[in-house]
């Protein structure tokens, strides 16, 4: 680049990069955005992203009779986030302050930016717990009308053309540059140009070298989940052994060198141990990126086996408590579960994470989405995956299933009758309107939530009624996908040194800071919460430099 003059270095073009340039642009700041893709890539994981966003007593939700308030939504937020560190001091903060800002100008911010939201709201993270635990209580999980592009496109379409914001793509920054004790500017590699298209892995040859200055520099370069070592290396012991086989759930850009980059100036890491992986991950049958999985969203009525054939233990149901259940498979000793549902089931409740995976939403087509969803049978992309994804199969009887699903690789053979004997336990108790299983208790009271009752939950039945069939069976990857903590932050997305004085110049956002503060999230997240919490830290950061400099 010739002209290299800023005001603030971005580094990542990501969605949190992206909201913070537009605050310094909108504040009339030089802007310089630097990333290590080419310009086909803007936006990062957002564009890839399914657009759920997290709000709180929302027009949507109260259109289809969810009650929902600050209070209840706080009480969710922490009985999830289960803050229990001396490094939870600003994590909770931000906690506070993000519930305040989904329950308050979140949506009118949003809209007002140009968001649409889809009027069914989904239910994610149910939990299963008491009152206080872990989950939401209600539903919340709004989908944008256009999915990740939309998103990324509020903000992209208003750093176009602006003079006062630049982009160095295919710039690999490798080092933050120090002076006396600020964060001055950034070092690195130009790679060779790139015509990959968008997430797909692209060369790191190096061509050159560059060095910009400015006077703030505000690190968004996302997390961990693509480069496999850093998440084995933080895998936290309490969740027991480290998975062999992962899936990915994320471009390989989201490589987490950044952290250790950033970490070498004085800036504070906290909370590495935590972190998002899923437990529904499917074998893409047309990956873009390496070891490319898709996450299922799953609506609660699939029985959850072990690998040994074993029913998961309460309340491990399908979208209930996604790291409860991660921990319970890492400590089986096997990478995988199964799903073991029926063509009705399917037809209902599986949804795919994910913008191309959800064209009707994505391409914004009523039409579409009507065909699609509203028919019998499984949705487009979910009977690609019954066609052609290795994970599934499928047959008219359970001891034709079991014989199909000893036959995908690498798994230890099922024994019939284990599978049987679950499958059929299962099934006698949807004969009345109660029952003790916890699970079909869970399917009824979802039903009680019309956008499920509409949209999502299968009522009770046999999964080996024939009516409902064939069976079907899915084998689950562990997927990686988000990076709980990260880089110290305070409210204005300052970095933070181990002392817990900002360092000068330099602040973070995004899912390199944990979402904000190096870990909003705590333990366990609600869902939703990711894309908000880019927004929310990344505009905290923008506003935090622009005032900050001269
Ligand atoms: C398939 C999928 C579905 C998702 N669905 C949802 C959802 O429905 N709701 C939700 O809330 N969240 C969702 N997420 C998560 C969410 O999209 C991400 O957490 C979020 O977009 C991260 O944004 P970011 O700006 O922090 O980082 P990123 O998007 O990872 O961007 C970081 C950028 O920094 C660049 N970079 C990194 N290191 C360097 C370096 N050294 N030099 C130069 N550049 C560098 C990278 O190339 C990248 O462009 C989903 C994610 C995926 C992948």
């Amino acid at each position: 680049m010739s002209d290299t003059h800023a005001d603030v270095v971005i580094v990542g073009a990501g969605l949190a990069g992206l909201v913070a340039a537009c605050e310094l642009a909108d504040r009339g700041k030089q802007v310089l955005v630097v990333d290590q893709e080419n310009a086909a890539n803007l936006g990062g994981q957002a564009f890839w992203s399914f657009g759920g966003l997290f709000f709180v007593d929302s027009p949507e939700q109260r259109r289809l009779g969810v009650r929902d308030s600050h209070e209840l939504a706080l009480q969710d937020w922490l009985g999830t986030a289960a803050f229990d560190r001396p490094e939870d001091y600003w994590p909770r903060q931000w906690a506070h302050a993000y519930v305040d800002f989904a329950a308050g100008e979140k949506r009118s911010w949003l809209r007002a930016r140009g968001l649409q939201i889809f009027p069914l709201v989904g239910w994610a993270e149910r939990g299963g717990y008491g009152a206080q635990g872990h989950g939401n209580s209600v539903p919340r999980f709004h989908i944008t009308w256009g999915t990740g592009p939309a998103i990324v496109d509020i903000f992209a379409r208003r750093l176009r053309d602006r003079p006062n914001v630049r982009f160095a793509h295919r710039h690999q920054v490798d080092e933050l540059i120090v002076e006396g004790d600020a964060v001055t500017g950034v070092r690195g590699s130009v790679l060779e140009p790139s015509t990959e298209p968008r997430g797909v892995s692209s060369s790191r040859t190096v061509i050159g070298e560059f060095e910009f200055r400015a006077q703030a520099v505000i690190v968004t370069s996302g997390g961990i989940g693509g480069n496999h070592e850093l998440v084995r290396a933080n895998w936290p012991t309490r969740m027991g052994r480290v998975p062999e086989q992962l899936l990915a759930g994320v471009p390989a850009h989201v490589d987490g060198r950044m952290i250790a980059i950033t970490e070498k100036t004085g800036a504070r890491v906290i909370n590495r141990d935590r972190m998002w992986h899923y437990t529904e991950g499917i074998t893409n049958y047309d990956p873009i990126w390496p070891l490319h999985g898709i996450r299922i969203i799953p609506g609660p009525s699939s029985l959850w086996l072990d690998a040994t054939g074993k029913r998961l233990p309460v309340p491990l149901y399908p979208g209930f408590d996604t790291l409860g259940t991660l921990e319970y498979i890492a400590k089986s000793g096997y990478d995988y579960t199964w799903f073991v549902l029926n063509a009705k089931i399917i037809g209902k409740e599986f949804g795919l994470s994910g913008q191309e995976q959800n064209p009707d939403l994505t391409s914004r087509s009523v039409r579409q989405l009507l065909s699609s969803r509203a028919g019998s049978g499984a949705p487009g992309p979910v009977q690609a995956f019954l066609d052609r994804g290795i994970d599934f199969v499928s047959a008219d009887s359970l001891r034709e299933l079991v014989l199909t699903m000893n036959k995908l690789p690498d798994v230890a053979p099922l024994d019939y009758a284990t599978v049987a004997d679950e499958v059929t336990a299962r099934d006698r108790e949807v004969a009345n309107r109660f029952t003790k299983d916890g699970q079909i208790t869970a399917i009824r009271a979802a039903r009680g939530f019309l956008g499920d009752r509409l949209g999502r939950v299968v009522a009770p039945h046999r999964l080996a009624d024939p009516k409902a069939g064939p069976l079907i069976a899915v084998k689950l990857h562990i997927l990686t996908r988000k990076t709980l903590g990260g880089l110290e932050t305070d409210l204005d997305s300052r970095v933070l040194k181990a002392d817990g004085t900002p360092l000068d110049g330099l602040y973070a956002a995004g899912e390199v800071a944990g979402f904000g503060g190096g870990g909003v999230h705590g333990y366990r997240a609600l869902e939703g919460t990711f894309l908000g919490g880019c927004i929310f830290s990344g505009r905290a950061a923008g506003r935090g430099a622009a005032s900050d400099i001269a």
